[in-house]
């Protein structure tokens, strides 16, 4: 059935801009030709027809004949029921704006509209027939794009957006070149074997092949999320606590062939690539496939946001392309909402804060991708592979397009916001410095400082653990030691076997006594032998010879049974910690204030209160609503190492930490400027680069093929209606004070009169619809 399709297509493609240009005429030998009329179902969006006459010419498919007058069949041959293209149409518009509105929805509308009872399979024939449809339109789009020349098959990942991508001449040269995001989702889910009958291969623009993302699966040694070197997991947390609050359904894996999708997408939130995550379990593949891809394709110094960006790093530095990746710079970074889940020396190194060149960029643009794309989710799971991706690559393109649209929203938004923030950070970082005239406040050389001494106690922990662990085994052994002593003493030790001859006086009770303490004497020996091996295997690891075994008089002996005592209060700090960020996880998915956490947390924070008056020096007393600001600030870290004296350093003070916030902030926002400046000046060219080129060549193709040229001209009214809008936004941005990138010089056409005129009536209808919207 398919392949029938298939054979027809030039000729459906051809028969279908004839009709939609209004262009059909009759064949010239018509007259010569046997004409005859067939009848069949005609479903439009108010009505059918149930004899409607279609006239066949001699030869002719079919669905060409139908196609002349606007109808196109469910079945390749002899068709019965047919719809119209409006019909398809508009469905068509309604699936790419609400992806989860299925065909079974529509065919029921059309049924109540037409006063018919539903049967499931008029959902079947009107899916085949909108499959035909679509690939019409697709076939179209593939003419277009080669008119274009837009047809290479990396043209999309190449001019994906025009404010990332037009590079314009003279320019400045930003690093990070270009910021974008990059994240899995377990929605998109499509059970295994559904729909395994239907073979085709859905053409995608977005997918990256299995192939290319299998070529990874033996680099992965730990699974994505988790962290990949062991130094970053020991310390508590991280990407894990994130993990954890969100925990995969493991079962669910088992009965879906396809887990999710990992999307990658430019700030601006158009989508670069997409890779189906398979079931397979090596999650890490999917990321390190999206990245070289977009190394192979846009080159060096970009910034990748990930929500597990820090473990990535490691694993990229371990993986197959590990020279590529450190030769193009690639700077991996945490989105800046989950970002506040990671430790502090995470959030240091990998939150956009703290990255130059990031400007005001969050890194969270898959979220809002995917929290559109799972509507499509409920449709998409029992269908077969080609609909699955076919839905998705739908609601993508249409994700695409509107992104498109509101380039220029997004651009003065992000203005309007980056010029507030300079200036109220400003003021508030001066008046700051006034205050504290006599502090020299390098809030710049505190996150360095920070992040130089987190590192230094980072590698502490872990020895901490090993001492506080050969203390404890050289207590056991002393007892072992004190249990063998008092053993020997036993009387019955003095005795053995040779002892118990008839007439030595010594009973049989005594007999079995002697061999009893015999017995646990060698049990001690024996405990004792192990307990002095487990000792001499930590001595090796701790460096420490035999003869300088610790004593209780020691005093890092002393000091290590205090640090044993600590860690109590270090593990209520990290419970306290996992509560307040398993919160803020479920405030951020649910929107919504969750009482269920007040509870524990309080119980927690007793706990942690009660241990902090015992320290020494005493840990500050928290109160509730205070603790549930320290997440964001990453002060847990604080608190877990306040020991090693660092309440005295500048930048642990509380005030302090908010202002070099601001200072960050401030520091990105001029950044944000910087890449504004550049994202302006490339969709302003781009705007006016378009749509001449478009009707260029649609000028050009008028006499050699008007039909294609008529789909230009389609598309060259459906970019102009866009890009006028962008031109108004543009002139805003032009006019905000506080703007300081290029503004165009407008040039007036020196050509004939003929297109003098022509711009003039572009201006026409700019200053049309300047007023349209004003009057909005
Ligand atoms: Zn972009
Ligand atoms: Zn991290």
């Amino acid at each position: 059935m398919h392949s029938a399709w298939d054979a027809q297509l030039p000729s459906l493609v051809d028969a279908y801009l004839l009709w939609k240009h209004r262009l059909a005429t009759a064949p010239e030998e018509s007259q010569a030709r046997v004409e005859h009329d067939f009848h069949v179902t005609c479903v439009g969006v108010f009505d059918s027809d149930p004899r409607f006459a279609v006239p066949q010419w001699h030869d002719e498919l079919a669905n060409v004949s139908l196609i002349c007058n606007g109808l196109l069949g469910c079945t390749p041959t002899s068709p019965e029921l047919t719809i119209t293209f409006q019909c398809l149409e508009l469905y068509h518009q309604l699936r790419r704006r609400q992806s989860s509105f299925g065909i079974q929805a529509y065919t029921k509308v059309l049924c109540v509209l037409h006063g018919v009872t539903y049967r499931p399979h008029f959902r079947d024939q009107f899916s085949m027939a909108f499959d035909v449809y679509l690939t019409i339109l697709r076939a179209i789009q593939c003419c277009i794009n080669q008119a274009l020349c837009r047809d290479n098959p990396n043209w999309h990942l190449q001019h994906y957006c025009p404010a990332c991508a037009f590079k314009q001449p003279g320019e400045p040269v930003l690093v990070p070149s270009s910021l974008k995001a990059m994240d899995g989702n377990n929605s998109a889910k499509w059970m295994d074997h559904a729909g395994h009958a239907d073979h085709r291969v859905f053409p995608s623009t977005y997918m990256i092949p299995r192939a290319d993302v299998d070529r990874f699966k033996d680099d992965v040694r730990t699974r994505a999320g988790q962290c990949g070197n062991a130094e970053h997991r020991d310390d508590g947390g991280c990407a894990d606590t994130w993990q954890a609050a969100s925990a995969v359904d493991e079962d669910a894996v088992k009965v879906f062939e396809q887990t999710g999708i990992f999307l990658s997408a430019c700030r601006h939130g158009i989508i670069l690539t997409c890779a189906e995550m398979l079931c397979s379990g090596e999650l890490a593949k999917y990321p390190l496939a999206t990245i070289n891809k977009l190394i192979s394709v846009h080159g060096n110094d970009q910034a990748i946001g990930s929500d597990i960006g820090c473990s990535l790093s490691a694993t990229l530095a371990a993986c197959s392309i590990a020279q590529t990746v450190r030769a193009a710079n690639v700077q991996l970074v945490v989105n800046a909402f989950h970002g506040h889940a990671h430790n502090r020396m995470c959030q240091l190194q990998y939150h956009p804060l703290y990255l130059p060149g990031t400007g005001l960029e969050d890194f969270e643009t898959c979220e809002r991708v995917f929290s559109s794309s799972n509507a499509t989710v409920a449709l998409i799971r029992h269908v077969s592979h080609y609909h699955y991706v076919q839905y998705l690559e739908l609601h993508f393109s249409q994700w695409d397009t509107d992104k498109y649209a509101e380039l220029s929203c997004f651009l003065l938004n992000n203005y309007k916001q980056a010029v507030r923030l300079i200036s109220t950070n400003t003021a508030e970082l001066d008046a700051y410095r006034a205050l504290h005239l006599h502090e020299n406040l390098d809030f710049g050389s505190w996150a360095a400082e920070e992040l130089a001494y987190l590192k230094a106690v980072e590698s502490e922990p872990k020895q901490d653990t090993l001492r506080v662990t050969y203390v404890d085994e050289l207590e056991k052994l002393a007892k072992l030691q004190n249990a063998l002593q008092s053993s020997q003493d036993d009387n019955f030790l003095s005795y053995n076997q040779l002892s118990f001859t008839p007439g030595s006086g010594l009973s049989h009770v005594a007999s079995a006594a002697t061999k009893q303490s015999h017995a646990a004497r060698r049990g001690a020996e024996h405990r004792v032998r192990s307990q002095q091996d487990r000792v001499k295997d930590l001595e090796e690891q701790l460096g420490i010879e035999p003869t300088d075994r610790w004593t209780p008089e020691m005093r890092k002996y002393v000091e290590m049974c205090e640090y044993s005592r600590h860690r109590q209060f270090i593990c209520a700090v990290e419970e306290l910690e996992n509560l307040v960020v398993q919160r803020l996880f479920k405030l951020s998915k649910a929107n919504l204030a969750s009482t269920g956490y007040k509870l524990p947390v309080q119980h927690a924070l007793e706990r942690y209160n009660k241990l902090a008056m015992k320290q020494s020096p005493p840990r500050p007393v928290l109160q509730y609503n205070e603790v549930l600001s320290y997440a964001t600030l990453g002060d847990f870290d604080l608190l877990k190492h306040s020991r090693h004296e660092v309440l005295a350093r500048p930048w642990s003070n509380t005030m302090h930490r908010q202002m070099a916030v601001k200072y960050f902030k401030l520091l990105r926002a001029h950044e944000e400027i910087n890449w504004l400046n550049v994202e302006v000046r490339q969709l302003q060219a781009w705007i006016d680069n378009e749509t001449t080129e478009i009707k260029q060549i649609a000028a050009e193709l008028s006499a050699q093929s008007p039909l294609l040229s008529a789909e230009l001209w389609a598309l060259f009214y459906r970019q102009q209606c866009v890009n006028i809008q962008h031109q108004l936004r543009l002139q805003c941005i032009y006019d905000l004070e506080g703007y300081s990138g290029v503004r165009p010089v407008i040039e007036h056409e020196r050509g004939g009169e003929d297109e003098d005129e022509e711009a003039e009536g572009d201006e026409a209808q700019r200053l049309d619809a300047c007023i349209n919207v004003m009057l909005c």
